[in-house]
């Protein structure tokens, strides 16, 4: 009785979309034969993870969350989920995300809202975002679902869902994880990246995920840190910056006191605290919402309704009403939205109004770090700008939504690691989260702040 009242309380989540509990299962065993033999324990023997459907997954149905991929069972498995398989670590399911990863609420999954574990204390009961593009991720380590998920982050979909949930995410710097298997949204920005209870997990999951990868083009050819080994929450000796520029206009006074909070706590661990500056921080979020629509545009355009799941076939149609029309059905509001605008700031007339222009945006904003890196070893900012948002409070605004990337994107337009770790709880009793970023390949910097804070 009792467990089949949490089955159902775990289900109306909404956090999964297939259960693979034969294949957790077929690794828990292996873990055990391997023990009965022997044999020395892999990393994550027999630990079952949650997979954000974004990876695909041999023999199993991979959507992304979207009409247009349904019925597409891959036949290949995605590098980083085979690192974790080869690991030890098993499948519990693939997990609920935001369409094409391309949100920060999740709403725009083709196969609805995955709803937060956590409420108000107002008594309000309004189900919550759990964030996005990870929300699946998210609520589903939050209510205790499973011990770790994969996620993906693009403009902030591994942290700012973390923060909303009360856990921890590190996206790597770029080119740690290979993207190979994983559908593709924007291929500058896109890097996996594990989503836990604490840091010392995040730590561990992320040495199985990352590592060299000749299949993905931008894979960095460089050995994967012992991150774990070289934990340490002892910050003597380190710089940690705080950029003025992240004080945002009509910043909610409870976000002020979680980074001042922040503060202290980095000073408690013995860090020197200096004030940086990032100066072209304002642009970063238009830049983004320019390049990631762009390239989403073009790696979208696959989906033909030929090569991969859904086709709509109207009686009598030629191959072109074909194409029209399987689009039209298969890919959700936020979907197209995304794909007009890129194909827009591409076209011939608008590419070097828009296109080329972000682009300089983000050297300049590569360069603010650059900078900001003579001062400091890491960056400690707020993750999002608010706590999570009741459902639907930003759906019919995508400008306000877009809005909640505000911290999260200009170190995702450089390929900066970023983690975020739990910061405490605001009025209502929500978790705010705090983001560490770090230089280029310097995760372990950014870990051993988030373990400080922790
Ligand atoms: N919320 C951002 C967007 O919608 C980031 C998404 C992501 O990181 N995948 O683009």
């Amino acid at each position: 009785e009792a467990f089949s009242a949490k089955v159902s309380r775990a289900k109306a989540l909404n956090a999964f979309l297939v259960e693979t509990p034969d294949h957790a299962l077929g690794q828990a065993d292996a873990a055990d034969r391997a023990r009965a033999a022997g044999e020395e324990p892999k990393p994550l023997a027999g630990v079952p993870l949650g997979i954000k459907d974004l990876f695909a997954t041999r023999g199993v149905a991979t959507t992304a969350a979207s009409h247009i991929l349904e019925g597409f069972t891959p036949p290949y498995e995605s590098t980083v989920t085979q690192n974790l398989w080869n690991a030890g670590a098993g499948m519990l399911g693939k997990l609920n995300m935001d369409q094409f990863a391309m949100g920060s609420s999740n709403e725009t999954s083709y196969f609805g809202n995955v709803i937060s574990p956590w409420r108000r204390k107002d008594g309000s009961n309004a189900p919550l975002a759990p964030g996005g593009s990870s929300g699946g991720s998210s609520a589903a380590v939050a209510a205790r679902l499973c011990p770790g998920a994969t996620g993906t982050d693009t403009g902030g979909s591994i942290r700012q869902p973390a923060a909303f949930t009360g856990i921890s995410g590190i996206k790597p710097t770029y080119g740690r994880c290979s993207r190979w298997g994983t559908i593709a949204f924007a291929s500058s920005l896109d890097q996996a990246g594990p989503m836990a209870q604490d840091v010392r997990d995040c730590a561990i999951l992320l040495e199985a995920m990352a590592g060299f990868d000749p299949k993905d083009a931008t894979s960095l050819q460089l050995d994967v840190p012992r991150w774990e080994a070289n934990l340490s929450s002892d910050m003597k000796g380190k710089r940690v910056g705080v950029p003025v520029e992240y004080r945002v206009d009509n910043m909610p006074e409870e976000i002020e006191a979680l980074w001042r909070k922040g503060v202290e706590w980095m000073r408690g661990a013995g860090a020197e605290i200096v004030e940086v500056s990032l100066p072209h921080t304002k642009y970063a979020l238009p830049a983004y919402y320019i390049i990631a629509p762009a390239e989403a545009s073009s790696n979208l355009a696959r989906y033909d309704g030929v090569r991969y799941g859904l086709r709509d076939l109207p009686d009598g149609a030629g191959l072109q009403d074909m194409y029209a029309a399987t689009r039209a059905d298969g890919f959700g509001p936020e979907v197209k939205r995304r794909i007009m605008i890129g194909t827009y700031v591409l076209s011939a007339g608008f590419y070097d109004a828009y296109y080329t222009q972000a682009q300089k945006v983000r050297a300049l904003i590569a360069r603010d770090f650059e900078q900001a890196w003579e001062k400091c070893d890491v960056l400690l900012t707020p993750t999002a700008p608010s706590a999570a948002f009741a459902l639907g409070e930003k759906s019919a605004d995508p400008i306000a939504m877009y809005l909640n990337d505000v911290f999260t994107v200009p170190s995702s337009l450089v390929g900066l690691p970023a983690m975020s770790v739990p910061g405490g709880l605001d009025k209502q009793g929500l978790p705010l989260g705090l983001q560490i970023i770090g230089k280029a390949l310097d995760e372990q910097s950014v870990l051993n702040a988030g373990l400080a804070i922790e």
